[in-house]
């Protein structure tokens, strides 16, 4: 399968659309996993990927490798150079199949009611702790349904043992 990581130096670029062999690959992982779930296709729309300064702040204000606003993916730049360095761009694939099930979260939803269940879930979570400490908002953050999808989608991808 043809890779992403040749054009990894302009991921470090502002922006670019993910490749399509790239995206094909990831509609071929969607299928088989949804399909599992009893879950409809949904067409992806074309992933955009933002690196640079919109990635860095952006990946910043999170606090995380990556975020997705509909169809765009942020990542931190400094992320995406460490996660290359493991077994030849493994980890970056599996972020890259993460942030691409959000984008299928936000299709399969609409982007009004994906942020709203989103944020709805995560405010419930921390409620139910009734802390704001900073373990409690790492443990509401990762048992958000939508956050439990996307790392089921991701280590389903890492059994297939494909690349992007
Ligand atoms: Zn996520």
């Amino acid at each position: 399968m043809p890779t992403l990581h040749g054009k990894i130096l302009d991921l470090l670029l502002p922006f670019e659309r993910l490749d399509d062999a790239s995206q094909q690959a990831l509609e071929v992982v969607f299928r088989h996993f949804f399909t599992n779930c009893g879950k409809p296709e949904v067409a992806l729309p074309s992933i955009w990927l933002w690196g640079g300064w919109a990635g860095w702040w952006m990946t910043r204000v999170a606090q995380a490798e990556g975020i997705t606003f509909g169809r765009h993916v942020f990542l931190e730049p400094a992320a995406v150079a460490r996660l290359l360095e493991h077994p030849p761009g493994a980890r970056l694939d599996a972020l890259l199949v993460h942030e691409a099930t959000h984008v299928r979260q936000y299709v399969e939803a609409g982007t009004a009611r994906f942020l709203w269940r989103y944020l709805r879930d995560y405010a419930g979570l921390l409620w139910k702790q009734r802390s704001l400490s900073a373990q409690a908002r790492q443990a509401a953050y990762w048992n958000i349904p939508y956050e439990v999808e996307a790392r089921a989608v991701e280590s389903f991808f890492q059994r297939l043992g494909q690349k992007l």
